[in-house]
């Protein structure tokens, strides 16, 4: 493994971090406070290239790896967590048709993601199907070419905004999870409605619609992968959005430890900056060092990912380590800010409320501690 970025990769960086510098950052409070889906933000993604970051370049993509994905997302979150957030789930619906899409499919439905043009969703978790995906209750009943959906999914990210949807559904419920298969579904489609938005503690601006399928037809053209074939489509796709939710909480992490910085070096108290407090000084160590355990461990993933090397274990333990790694660094932030950490005034109140997304979506913590220790023990049988 080597991040030493090369001078093509540092340039693409230099200038996101430019955009996030001049556009992202100084909306990203009105942006979470507006409640309205960050239309200005999503589109100028799609301007600069940056939602088809690992897709083919022959299907609108950049071309480039999921290191690259990730350090960029890195960089959204750190600026702008909800458009940061926005990246991540689009790439929920883009990755399955990347890797498991056929021809035609990509031509179609992977295109108008990785430009931009189209924002797209991916749809598992139902009221009683969330850590226990295998429990999807959305049926798909085959009639001729097409397939029947009937069912509801909930909290899906980008959910009513996005026009492509990766579903979930079971074609084949005597088998149970091995009858999941995954289908691409258009916004418009007749029978596909949305109901309720969530309301959250943090991501006010990210849409969280519920997804209602009615008798809804859905040609057999879109399935991913093969029927029955959606739990692989479902495991694959969870691990890369795992290293996503890694993602975002690095950004979110490095944005509070620098906020706390900034903070510690100028507030006075005791006829001095606090920073010289071996106190606050010993939380900055502890803050820095949990944000480089966490990029490293989320760098190696997306690295993984891209030598077409196993990655799951390592998804697993970049997300639950960089998402709790991201509350505790959030909390001591807001510590150092004291009382007005506390208030809006400052980043590190939404910060903080923030955080503690990164350790619920795509698998909660307990989850990825059960993802890691199966594959410890299986390794360990190998032996
Ligand atoms: C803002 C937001 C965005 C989301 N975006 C999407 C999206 O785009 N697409 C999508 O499909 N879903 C999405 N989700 C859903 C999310 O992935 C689920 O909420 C998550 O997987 C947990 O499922 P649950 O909420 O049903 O919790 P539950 O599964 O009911 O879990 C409740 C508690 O029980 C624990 N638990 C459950 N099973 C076990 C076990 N076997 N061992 C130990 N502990 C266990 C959990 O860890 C948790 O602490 C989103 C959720 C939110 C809040």
């Amino acid at each position: 493994m080597d991040f030493a970025f090369t001078e093509e990769q540092q340039e693409i960086f230099a200038a996101v971090r430019e955009f996030c510098d001049d556009v992202l950052k100084p909306r990203a409070q009105e942006v979470d406070e507006a409640g309205e889906y960050p239309w200005d933000n999503v589109r100028q993604l799609g301007k600069l290239d940056l939602m088809g970051i690992p897709a083919p370049e022959e299907y609108g993509g950049m071309g480039l790896g999921f290191l690259e994905w990730a350090v960029i997302g890195e960089l959204l979150s750190g600026a702008c967590t909800t458009t940061g957030a926005i990246y991540g789930a689009h790439m929920l619906a883009e990755y399955p048709i990347m890797h498991f899409g056929t021809d035609e499919q990509k031509q179609k439905f992977l295109a108008p993601l990785a430009t931009g043009e189209k924002i797209g969703a991916f749809g598992l978790t139902e009221p009683d199907a969330g850590s226990d995906a295998g429990n999807v209750q959305t049926r798909a009943e085959r009639d001729g070419d097409e397939y029947i959906l009937n069912g509801s999914k909930l909290f899906i990210s980008n959910g009513g905004d996005a026009e492509l949807y990766v579903i979930i559904a079971n074609a084949d419920p005597s088998r149970g999870m091995r009858g999941l298969t995954a289908f691409i579904v258009e916004k418009g489609t007749p029978g596909f409605d949305f109901g309720k938005d969530e309301q959250k503690m943090a991501f006010k601006s990210l849409s969280n619609r519920e997804l209602i399928f009615t008798d809804c037809r859905v040609p057999a053209a879109n399935i991913l992968h093969k029927e029955k074939g959606g739990f692989r489509v479902t495991m694959q796709t969870l691990a890369v959005g795992r290293i996503g939710m890694a993602v975002g909480a690095v950004g979110l992490a490095q944005a509070a430890y620098d906020a706390a910085v900034a903070y510690a070096q100028t507030r006075v108290q005791f006829d001095q900056p606090i920073s010289g407090f071996q106190a606050i000084q010993f939380k900055l160590a502890d803050m820095a060092t949990d944000i480089e355990c966490s990029r490293l461990l989320t760098y190696q993933a997306a690295w993984r990912k891209d030598e077409g090397l196993d990655f799951e274990k390592q998804a697993a333990m970049a997300k639950v380590f960089a998402s709790e790694a991201c509350s505790r660094v959030c909390n001591e932030a807001v510590q150092i800010h004291g009382g007005y950490g506390y208030t809006k005034e400052y980043a590190v109140e939404r910060y903080f409320r923030e955080a503690k997304l990164f350790e619920i979506v795509e698998g909660t913590s307990e989850i990825q501690r059960l993802v890691i220790a199966n594959r410890l023990l299986k390794e360990a049988k190998l032996r």
